[in-house]
């Protein structure tokens, strides 16, 4: 049978077989699982208009759209999947109680605060830690360990409520966006004298789009010109509804600094938990969940504060803890007591680990040090790999129509920020009016007045969005974190183009553009004759690396004299290598041209996306 081939490349066919890749795999990746030769899925790729390198890290999409071309099914397989199939190796299952309904016991509310800078996050923090320390209890210094637990009394039950102890919602979503969920419920602060702003809004959506409860606490009602009343309006606008408005939010005012009405805010979380959550726990297993702080410390190692989920931890378990281990040692609780114990909803501050966790990583007990330590080693290569293969592309303007096809989004998520909130709003409501068919709905998760700040982009990264910026760039680290992370960020200084591309990109007319980006050259200075290869160019790098299958061209005293060839075979003395840099000599072949002269350079270039303006 004559395989079909796409301009002199053999296409590699498939059966409608199951291809399983991990996300943000290569097409060399590709290739391996299906014995194929990189460059006939980079001619592939050619064919179906993108340029992609066989090394580079490409998106599911193209993934997909390439094994459909070929024939073939392809699985992606995101690194929770991968995690969750690595512990089924060990007949270990992550995320789930077990045991039926009998095993569960309620557990107590796990609660974040968030809200606008100085509107008294970290002052309630403090209030609520000072008011509820249990009498008598033998004074150990409270110490900071990322997450505490107080008691309160509610319909005459004693309940317990643990709050995490970083205000703000950097922390909140930076663990949403790996994946892990640290937070029940939310206390909205808002300050009476200050009303509603952007950090406020902020911290709602990201509470929103994680699907967490909010319980409002308008706080500083003992300043002058507060004003409980008009921040309950305001919140309106935002779907959250006071109680007393026939609403489903409990809003308690407060004041931080004079510890008013914080058991009432205490129990308005309590009720709020009680009324739209069920949580419980089975206390009975192996403790798992997820590391919340952690640091080396110079006396006693490295430490962590683990939040336990479900299970009890206690001292002498054998842990992991992303891809760190070890036995627990001592465990302090936030009162700086040792414990012996740990049940769920309940932090406390481990040592006895190898290395220190990441914030957002899970934690489990396992049997035996053995397992613990070839998790923990498996977790550290598999995260070596995905950083080689760092520009995961999420979702972009460019691919969005090969994802709508697909099936894999049915709507746009954005998010936007600008230079003023006029224009935000005007750019959003022009977007939301766009006319795109009734597949896809665009979706704003977020907007605000301000650069692009990594909480942004944590909120891309956790719900698939793009981020608009009007007149705004990404501050601090924002916009390495967006170019790690794959978030694709786009700045506009005029709203008819934003609104236009946006357009263009949902009725999938918008192309990449790629640019040519130079590799390395190489100065001929012998030539070999092979019968079987042709001629061969014995070089000298002269500058950055040459590599395998990559695009070249044949200049002579300055002039171009091909265009379009591919490096097809690179050696250094008998061993054929993939890549060859400055100052080394090697062997090239341009595959089937010969018109090579000692002197002659080959340059190196590979197309990549260029990103737009
Ligand atoms: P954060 O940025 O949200 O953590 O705000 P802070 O907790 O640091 O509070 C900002 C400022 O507001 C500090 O000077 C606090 O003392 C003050 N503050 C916080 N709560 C209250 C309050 O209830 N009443 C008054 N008058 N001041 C408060």
């Amino acid at each position: 049978m004559q395989a079909p081939s796409v301009g002199g490349v053999m296409l590699p066919r498939g059966n409608g077989e199951t291809v399983r890749l991990s996300r943000g795999a290569s097409l060399t990746d590709f290739a391996e699982k299906i014995n194929a030769n990189p460059a006939s899925l980079v001619a592939v790729m050619m064919n179906l208009g993108e340029m992609v390198t066989a090394t580079q890290s490409v998106s599911d999409e193209t993934l997909q759209l390439l094994a459909g071309e070929m024939n073939y099914e392809v699985q992606i397989v995101s690194p929770e999947e991968e995690d969750r199939e690595l512990l089924e190796t060990f007949d270990i299952e992550f995320g789930e109680d077990e045991g039926g309904e009998e095993y569960l016991m309620p557990r107590p509310p796990v609660v974040t605060v968030m809200g606008h800078v100085d509107h008294g996050k970290t002052r309630l923090l403090d209030a609520i830690r000072k008011t509820n320390v249990v009498a008598g209890e033998a004074g150990g210094i409270t110490q900071h360990i990322g997450a505490y637990q107080v008691g309160t009394t509610v319909n005459g039950e004693d309940r317990k409520i643990t709050f995490i102890d970083t205000p703000g919602h950097e922390a909140f979503t930076a663990m949403r966006a790996r994946g892990a969920k640290s937070t029940d419920i939310a206390i909205l602060v808002v300050a009476a004298n200050d009303g509603v702003m952007p950090q406020t809004i902020e911290a709602l959506n990201h509470a929103k789009a994680a699907g967490v409860p909010i319980v409002v606490a308008v706080n500083k009602i003992d300043v002058e010109g507060a004003d409980p009343v008009k921040v309950r309006g305001q919140l309106t606008e935002f779907g959250l509804v006071a109680e007393e408005y026939g609403g489903d939010t409990m809003f308690v005012d407060i004041s931080a600094k004079q510890g008013l009405h914080i058991d009432s805010l205490l129990e308005a979380v309590v009720l709020t938990a009680d009324a739209s959550l069920d949580l419980r726990a089975n206390p009975e297993q192996d403790a798992q969940g997820i590391a919340i702080e952690s640091h080396l410390d110079r006396g006693r190692g490295a430490v962590a504060t683990v939040l336990v989920q479900r299970g009890t931890l206690r001292v002498g378990d054998t842990m992991v803890v992303g891809d760190a281990y070890g036995r627990v040692r001592a465990m302090l609780d936030d009162k700086g007591n040792n414990v012996e114990e740990a049940g769920p909803s309940t932090p406390v501050l481990v040592l006895g680990l190898t290395n220190v966790p990441g914030a957002g990583d899970n934690f489990l007990v396992v049997d035996e040090d053995r397992t613990a330590r070839q998790i923990a080693e498996k977790r550290a290569a598999r995260e070596r790999n995905a950083n080689f293969a760092k520009r995961v592309r999420r979702v972009s303007l460019e691919d969005l129509d090969s994802v709508l096809k697909a099936g894999l989004v049915q709507e746009l998520n954005l998010i936007i920020k600008g230079d003023a909130s006029g224009a935000v709003e005007a750019l959003e409501s022009s977007l939301l009016q766009l006319d795109v068919g009734e597949e896809v709905d665009i979706r704003v998760l977020h907007r605000g007045v301000g650069a692009v700040t990594e909480s942004d982009i944590a909120l891309a990264m956790g719900s698939d969005a793009i981020v608009i910026g009007y007149n705004v760039r990404a501050a601090g680290r924002a916009a390495q974190m967006a170019d790690r992370e794959g978030v694709d960020v786009r700045y506009y200084s005029v709203i008819y183009q934003a609104i236009e591309e946006i357009e263009a990109a949902l009725k999938g007319l918008l192309k990449p553009e790629y640019e040519e980006v130079e590799l390395g050259t190489a100065e001929v200075r012998e030539i070999f004759r092979s019968s079987k290869l042709g001629n061969i160019a014995g070089v000298l790098i002269r500058s950055g690396e040459v590599k395998r299958n990559t695009k070249a061209r044949l200049l002579r005293d300055g002039k171009v004299i091909a265009e379009n060839l591919t490096i097809s075979g690179l050696r250094r003395f008998k061993d054929d290598v993939t890549e060859i840099r400055e100052g080394f000599e090697g062997g090239i072949n341009l595959g089937s041209f010969n018109d090579i002269k000692i002197d002659d350079v080959i340059a190196t270039y590979e197309m990549r996306e260029k990103p737009r303006a």
